[in-house]
């Protein structure tokens, strides 16, 4: 028996959901009914599955799991409406999830790597190394354990946000994509899905292939590739060119803005100078810029600009016709905030 019991649903597609119900001797349509508990009712124990009969839900539990992780901790932002999830996987692998209420509705911000391996020089997550990539079932069930850490009121929004970098874990990635957009699934329309990467050029045109409406918010930080490659050692191996060719065609097919992230450190990216730099770059592009006051990291000495600096940095680049926004921070009193998630407790 225990060697069935490998059947884990969080992550599978419904078609894969129904093959495995006939392995097991059920009709398909229970996979259905199985997805509803899972992603409907946000019910994970098989004996709760009251449509199911007893023997029927026994067999579940002998040869299956659903695959949700334990919630380790919870953490609850004093200042704004933000939660974190520290959440155990499986393997004992930590990794962080960030719930975040706007009056547009609730986002998640989802990790999809344990650990990460670009070292950009800012960020928490780098610090702590690569650990491994995350499953799609893995997640799912960041969004789902958000959800219920939050009364079970919907999840309007996902941020592909947290730790780790998306575009380098693209199989489960899509996956999970997939699944999240899924009416049977989360059912969350992809324009209301955000995938962040630092940059990985053939990936951003291998996703273009794909054709799914998602925003796609690109790291940026860097006016150009000699300040880029002092910060993220990923601009070495993709010239900023490149990059910005590949924005430039992902956003005409998909006619999507694309969102370039952009965090102001002090003394290194933040001139008007820079500013001016940064939109002759971005002209002719469909872009937006929202500009990032710089959370510290304890291990690094780099520092956030000042308020009139990051006015003026928008200013200029508004002047350039290019639009612009400096990011709300949420969460910093839990260490929730961009750049901070990093997996374990001690800071
Ligand atoms: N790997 C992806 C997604 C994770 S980072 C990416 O690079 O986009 C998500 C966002 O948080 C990025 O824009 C990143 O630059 C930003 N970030 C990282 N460290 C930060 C820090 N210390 N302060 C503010 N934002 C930070």
């Amino acid at each position: 028996m225990d060697q069935q019991k490998h059947i884990q649903w969080l992550g599978m597609t419904l078609p894969q959901m129904e093959t495995a119900m006939e392995e097991i001797g059920e009709k398909p349509f229970r996979a259905r009914q199985l997805a509803d508990w899972i992603f409907q009712k946000g019910v994970f124990e098989f004996e709760q599955m009251t449509n199911f009969s007893k023997a029927f839900r026994g067999k579940l539990e002998a040869v299956s799991c659903v695959g949700i992780p334990s919630l380790h901790q919870l953490l609850e932002s004093r200042q704004d409406p933000v939660k974190k999830a520290l959440i155990e996987l499986e393997d004992g692998e930590m990794i962080e999830s960030v719930l975040m209420k706007y009056n547009y509705g609730n986002s998640v911000c989802v990790s999809s790597q344990a650990g990460c391996k670009m070292n950009c020089s800012f960020c928490a997550t780098g610090l702590g190394g690569f650990r491994r990539n995350l499953t799609a079932g893995e997640m799912l069930a960041q969004v789902l354990l958000m959800r219920q850490a939050d009364e079970g009121e919907r999840v309007s929004h996902i941020v592909l946000m947290g730790m780790g970098e998306p575009l380098d874990n693209y199989d489960e990635v899509l996956t999970f994509l997939k699944i999240a957009n899924a009416s049977w699934g989360l059912g969350i329309g992809y324009r209301h899905i955000s995938l962040s990467t630092c940059g990985i050029t053939s990936q951003i045109k291998r996703l273009q292939t794909e054709d799914l409406p998602i925003n796609l918010s690109i790291s940026l930080h860097a006016p150009n590739d000699q300040i880029r490659q002092q910060i993220m050692p990923i601009a070495k191996r993709y010239p900023m060119d490149e990059l910005l060719i590949a924005c430039k065609e992902y956003s005409e097919q998909t006619k999507r803005r694309i969102t370039f992230e952009y965090n102001l450190i002090q003394g290194i990216n933040d001139s008007q100078e820079h500013a001016k730099e940064l939109a002759g770059k971005l002209r002719r592009m469909l872009a937006f810029v929202n500009l990032i006051p710089l959370n510290t990291v304890p291990e690094s000495r780099l520092r956030r600009s000042s308020q009139s600096t990051i006015q003026q940095f928008a200013d200029v680049l508004n002047q350039n016709g290019i639009e612009s926004t400096i990011r709300r921070e949420m969460g910093g009193d839990i260490w929730a905030a961009c750049g901070q998630l990093r997996g374990q407790f001690n800071r």
